[in-house]
């Protein structure tokens, strides 16, 4: 048993698990087990009719798992979560859990790239509409929306233009309209909890800040249990009619005695029962050994990121550094509204030098990371324009933000004199 509790600090390391009950141990324990034993016939009848929820198979569910789910969803303040094997089979199943072929959802233009080519070419094979807008526009999504319209889709701080999410502005308009916002906080978890702002479902690349060590590839869902499923009924349909994959469960009525669940008992009992994108148990260890220390990593994460922002700001080779502290008008109204006095720890510059100059600032690196990834303890690097966005034309990358001279930084945990003086010495060679 453990208590009910809310601060970070606390939730990450005492939520769900207080010690093994059979030997004591404090550390979750690594469950690796495929399968887990009933107690008898009755006890395993109730486990697949849900009458009682319990552990049958590790590709549905698992105690490892279970404790990060809750940990997760006790921090951003929701009902439960669902751990899964990426931050991608995450994003697939907060969209596919309510659209079926022929519905659409409405996206925010700016995303991590991965998830543009889920949305705009995968999911289109599936028969399922993605309709991006600007997201600088909150009305944009209700134009966009039609009696088809599963949800709304965003990122709290999505790079490289780093401009915040309206998300109370586009949670407000979906919940008049009866559409719910999933919001992948995957930059901005601890100072940005979406759901206080009106999101329905929070996502997560745990890959990222929540491992935090760069071991581990996985994903999380994490349900509110503050949308009203049942008074928009026919927009749905998925949770509102009888499924035929589950003895006909109308999963908005199965989950009465549970709590407001259905959302996120249906991604499990339906999607990852059929698609089976299942985290280990090693990975969610991990996963949760990260977890444990995150609000305190993500105070010195983003304490070192004002810090480069303050050194590299007026630097003669740096034409601009983006960074939300640094903007003004509505961006920087929606930064200090949403992100907890903070500004995140990505932060972005462009060299005056264009590309030539970005690769040389990136050769000449010697302890900062050239790795295409964010939210790792060690700080990282990427030139973009040579690599996750060259197959882009010069027009698109000028939209997605990124020019030639456009670097993209993760601030870690080290000591701040040695980013800075990394940057320094490689700022020199640029
Ligand atoms: N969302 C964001 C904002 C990301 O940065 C990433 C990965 O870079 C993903 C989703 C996808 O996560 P994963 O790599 O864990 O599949």
């Amino acid at each position: 048993m453990s208590a009910n509790y809310t601060n970070p600090e606390t939730v990450v390391l005492h939520t769900g698990h207080r010690s093994d009950d059979v030997t004591g141990a404090v550390a979750v324990p690594i469950y690796q087990t495929t399968s887990f034993q009933f107690n008898d016939t009755q006890h395993a009848e109730n486990l697949f009719a849900l009458k009682e929820l319990g552990n049958i198979y590790t590709r549905i569910m698992n105690p490892t798992q279970d404790t990060l789910e809750q940990r997760v969803a006790a921090l951003e303040g929701g009902v439960a979560g669902l751990a899964l094997s990426s931050g991608q089979s995450a994003s697939m199943f907060a969209v596919m859990n309510l659209c079926r072929a022929g519905d659409n959802f409405v996206s925010s233009t700016d995303l991590y790239g991965g998830t543009w080519n889920l949305f705009a070419n995968t999911m289109k094979d599936f028969g399922v509409e993605c309709r991006f807008v600007d997201p600088s526009d909150p009305e944009s999504f209700r134009k966009a929306t039609d009696d088809k319209t599963r949800c709304y889709y965003a990122e709290t701080l999505p790079n490289p233009k780093l401009n915040v999410f309206p998300i109370k502005e586009v949670a407000d308009i979906g919940r008049e309209i009866g559409v719910p916002l999933i919001m992948d906080n995957t930059a901005a978890p601890v100072i940005c909890r979406p759901l206080d702002h009106g999101a329905a479902v929070v996502m997560y690349s745990t890959t990222k800040y929540i491992g935090g060590h760069g071991t581990s590839i996985g994903g999380l869902l994490v349900d509110g249990g503050n949308f009203d499923w049942e008074a928009h009924g026919d927009r749905f349909p998925t949770l509102n009619q009888p499924d035929a994959s589950y003895h006909g469960a109308v999963w908005t009525e199965a989950v009465k005695p549970l709590g407001p669940i259905a959302y996120i008992l249906r991604a499990r009992v339906i999607l990852l029962r059929d698609v089976g994108a299942a985290t280990t148990p090693f990975n969610a260890f991990q996963t949760i050994q990260g977890l444990e220390t995150l609000p305190l990593r993500m105070r010195e994460h983003c304490a070192n990121a004002e810090k480069v922002v303050d050194y590299l700001n007026g630097h003669d080779k740096i034409e601009n550094v983006i960074f939300p502290g640094l903007q003004d008008g509505e961006p920087r109204r929606r930064a200090d509204t949403y992100l907890n006095g903070t500004y995140g720890a990505l932060v972005g510059f462009e060299l005056k030098g264009g590309k030539e100059a970005g690769r040389k600032f990136i050769d000449s690196l010697q302890m900062l990371y050239h790795v295409a990834n964010i939210g790792d303890a060690r700080s990282l690097a990427i030139h973009p324009a040579s690599t996750t966005h060259s197959q882009l034309s010069a027009d698109e990358q000028e939209q997605t933000g990124v020019t030639d001279g456009y670097i993209r930084l993760s601030i870690g945990i080290e000591h701040i004199d040695d980013i800075i003086a990394d940057l320094d010495q490689a700022l020199a060679q640029a």
